[in-house]
């Protein structure tokens, strides 16, 4: 059987403590968890020591520091963790051009084609490990399957440092006593539902008849089968990270679902702004626009680009662009998650527009940008966005967030 692709999900293990831990010798070895944002008064992630005696994601600092006295806390620093995950995913690009990065610390990477070269997946899987616990002594867990869903499951399945491999004989029996909140997508509220309709495991949710699950979720009835299967077509794909490297991207992971076309196109803008703004900052603007949409099964995704015959850097030209990708899909699900990028760049020459209504716009941009830097970003922008500004804004999560910030940004 040689027509199914073979998916591996990395997952870096307590990610941002390990960073620390790498960076300050003093940390090693020692219990320490990480706090930021919200007062910085609760921990974030952990260290492996510290998870032994107890500590744990979400707890309060007084409480980590009752259960484990000796606890070090250090406060977390998102460019060390961008920059690390950055330098990641180019490693992971070593061994395939296709490579999705899921959040920070998590990525697919379809090695289906590079079998050939580097004999096999587990192969692969050893020297990513091996390279990235040499280069930043941190360790990763492994997932191998034949699609993202299983891949994902697989990685959760031994931490740390793991590798698991789901062959594509073993899945039913593998998911025949897997219960469902395993499943990337499978959040609380929907295991709720499921298991009032007496389903527990991912066996029970494979066997269900098709419409009684459509009946109760709409269209996602089907999917969820397929997930209760191990049937996951999902491409993996790339986004920012296109052969030019030389992009600015941001991305949003937005709080809920939302298939409301009016809010999607208000997210949109507020990308579109983000972009611009960044692009403007370093003076480069961009003939193409990636658009990369995930939906709220959190693995199902895709993006798409449009090459255009100017060269722009307006967050309403990139808006447009974006919108018009968009308007080209019919989207199959509520959105999660929405990206774009701007690539094929140059540097702008600093040359004033001849036209009085161009000057314009330049003069009320620059003047958008300067209070932003000085006021916060957000504080001016479009009217389209200010309705939902403030719901928009707390949803925002900051470009360190994943590792699609400005890359390399010195081009030609
Ligand atoms: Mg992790």
């Amino acid at each position: 059987m040689t027509d199914h692709r073979t998916i591996l999900h990395i997952d870096a293990n307590a990610f941002f403590a390990s960073v620390e831990q790498s960076a300050n010798p003093e940390l090693r070895g020692k219990p320490i968890a990480v706090v930021g944002g919200h007062g910085r008064t609760v921990i974030t992630t952990s260290s492996y020591e510290a998870r032994a005696k107890g500590v744990k994601t979400g707890m309060a600092i007084w409480e980590a520091k009752r259960t484990c006295p000796e606890l070090l806390i250090v406060v977390g620093d998102n460019k060390k963790y961008q920059y690390t995950s950055t330098k990641m995913n180019e490693i992971f690009r070593d061994y395939t051009p296709e490579v999705e990065a899921f959040s920070i610390d998590e990525s697919w990477l379809d090695v289906t084609h590079s079998l050939s070269i580097f004999g096999s997946a587990e192969n692969i899987a050893y020297i990513i490990k091996a390279r990235i616990k040499y280069q930043f002594d941190i360790t990763v867990s492994i997932g191998i399957a034949p699609n993202k869903l299983l891949a994902k499951l697989a990685s959760d399945m031994q931490k740390p440092d793991g590798l698991t491999i789901i062959e594509p004989d073993n899945v039913s029996r593998t998911l025949e006593h897997m219960l469902i909140k395993e499943l990337c997508g499978i959040g609380k509220k929907m295991q709720r539902h499921l298991n009032m309709m007496s389903i527990y495991t991912c066996g029970e949710l494979g066997r269900c008849e098709e419409t009684r699950l459509t009946k109760k979720f709409g269209i996602i009835g089907k999917r969820l089968k397929e997930m209760g299967q191990g049937i996951d077509h999902s491409p993996v794909v790339r986004f920012g990270k296109e052969d030019d490297v030389k992009s600015v991207g941001h991305s949003m992971t937005l709080e809920r679902d939302i298939d409301d076309p009016a809010e999607i196109r208000r997210f949109l803008l507020q990308l579109s702004e983000m972009v611009g703004s960044r692009a403007r900052r370093y003076n480069v603007s961009g003939k193409t626009i990636h658009l990369y949409v995930r939906y709220a099964d959190f693995f199902s995704s895709w993006g798409k680009q449009t090459t255009l015959k100017n060269y722009i850097n307006l967050s309403d030209e990139i808006f447009r662009a974006a919108l018009s990708i968009l308007n080209t899909v019919d989207l199959e699900q509520p959105v999660r998650l929405l990206g774009i990028s701007l690539s094929n760049l140059k540097h702008q020459a600093e040359q004033l527009p001849l036209f009085e209504d161009e000057r314009k716009k330049l003069f009320a941009t620059q003047a958008m940008d300067s209070i932003n830097d000085r006021f916060g970003r957000m504080s001016v922008t479009y009217g389209t966005l200010l309705p939902g500004k403030e719901k928009a804004g707390s949803h925002v999560i900051p470009p360190s967030w994943r590792p699609d910030g400005v890359k390399n940004i010195d081009v030609q």
